[in-house]
């Protein structure tokens, strides 16, 4: 058995259950990709269980902090069906379910999506990498499915040293699959898609602008970064009149156009622009077009702390450039999804961009991520999605 042994007062975190230990928390000892390695305080008091990553700055990974627990082929079962069993008591309108979310599920670098009867896993660090074939089986058993594809291609993999791989790891069918998420059918390609295939974090926040969009009949909605046009399908069902949506993804939009003939909408009312959102905005601006409802969900500006200055900067470029195309009484709906950003930051961006803008407004909700990207007491960093809904007064 493996030991790490930690600096003095490193051990703090862990006291408080946090599952991250860095590289500079480390006196001494190791391990190979994955091995898991007991681990000590300065003083050698046993702390938990965990997965050593060499390569990653996140040095090792938490998986118990019970000296009895065994970590094999039964601990990762028991997590997986821990995991799946939450699912069942969280409210989840869709056949779309994030099964298992890293660390909110004591599964760190762990992601598993159930697609109605096919399941898309990545695995993204060293430990779970490991574990992948005891992981597989367990995921199978605990959800009674019987198809497994892998979307490991996400750049985190190369943090902790890791090639990409992608393909099925269980059985095989289409990858070209259609969700049921609230009243709507949407196509979704988990070989080729964002992520493993869908923004399945954004479930409700596409709820309520459906039902934003029936109470306040919006006639002119601009969803930007709409991806596979989700958003865009949730504007039409609420009685838009017409959807402008925006990205610079290609077949992303193709998938928009026909996700709005799946669901019985004329095409008429939807345009769809591969186009950079900032220099839409700004060319909107300049024609003096002005919307209803506009949607802000860009990708992920800050992935942390360290890019939290640039990524602000561009926060408050995208939501000044909105506020300004937006009608009086008219409602913004815009997203961070920057884990270096905090919500409190994300707030003070979105009124700094009102301020420049001169437009004032009032928040009508905050977001988050659907529940079943749960962020724990323990783990506050799975907080990463967040919200602002924005009357303009
Ligand atoms: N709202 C979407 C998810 C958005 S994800 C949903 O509900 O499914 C972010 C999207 O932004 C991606 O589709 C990506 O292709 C797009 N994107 C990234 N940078 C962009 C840019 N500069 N201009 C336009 N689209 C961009």
């Amino acid at each position: 058995m493996k030991i790490i042994r930690l600096r003095a007062g490193k051990e703090r975190s862990l006291l408080r259950r946090h599952p991250w230990i860095f590289e500079s928390a480390i006196a001494k000892g190791g391990g190979d990709s994955g091995e898991t390695v007991r681990v000590e305080s300065a003083e050698g008091l046993f702390l938990g269980w965990a997965a050593f990553s060499p390569a990653s700055k996140i040095r090792a990974r938490m998986w118990s902090f019970d000296e009895k627990q065994r970590i094999d082929a039964g601990f990762f079962q028991a997590s997986i069906a821990k995991a799946v069993q939450a699912r069942t008591r969280f409210d989840i309108q869709s056949n779309g379910v994030r099964l298992i979310h890293g660390e909110s599920d004591g599964l760190p670098g762990l992601i598993v999506d159930r697609y109605g009867d096919t399941l898309v896993a990545q695995f993204t660090s060293a430990g779970v990498e490991r574990w992948k074939e005891a992981i597989a089986d367990a995921l199978l058993a605990e959800t009674g499915l019987s198809k497994l594809y892998e979307r490991s291609d996400a750049s985190s993999r190369t943090l902790e040293g890791l090639t990409e791989q992608t393909g099925w790891l269980r059985g095989d069918g289409a990858t070209d699959l259609v969700l049921q998420e609230h009243d709507w059918k949407l196509h979704l390609s988990i070989a080729t898609g964002h992520k493993t295939g869908f923004y399945l974090d954004q479930r409700d926040s596409r709820q309520k602008f459906a039902s934003y969009t029936q109470r306040l009949q919006f006639q002119r909605v601009l969803n930007c970064f709409c991806y596979t046009g989700g958003f865009s399908v949730a504007a039409l069902s609420g009685g838009a009149g017409h959807v402008t949506s925006i990205d610079s993804s290609g077949p992303a939009l193709e998938l928009g156009a026909a996700n709005v003939a799946l669901n019985g909408f004329d095409a008429s009312r939807a345009t769809w622009l591969d186009a950079d959102v900032n220099a839409s905005l700004r060319q909107f601006g300049q024609e003096g077009r002005t919307f209803d409802a506009i949607i802000l969900d860009p990708p992920k500006f800050a992935p942390t702390v360290a890019h939290a200055e640039r990524a602000a900067r561009a926060y408050k470029d995208i939501n000044r450039l909105a506020f300004k195309l937006l009608e009086p009484g008219g409602v913004l709906f815009t997203y961070s999804c920057s884990g270096g950003i905090s919500a409190d930051l994300f707030h003070k961006i979105v009124a700094g961009a009102g301020a420049d803008a001169g437009v004032d407004g009032f928040i009508t909700e905050r977001m988050g991520g659907a529940p079943d990207h749960p962020m724990t007491i323990a783990f506050p960093e799975g907080e990463y999605l967040k919200g602002l809904v924005v009357m303009r007064r």
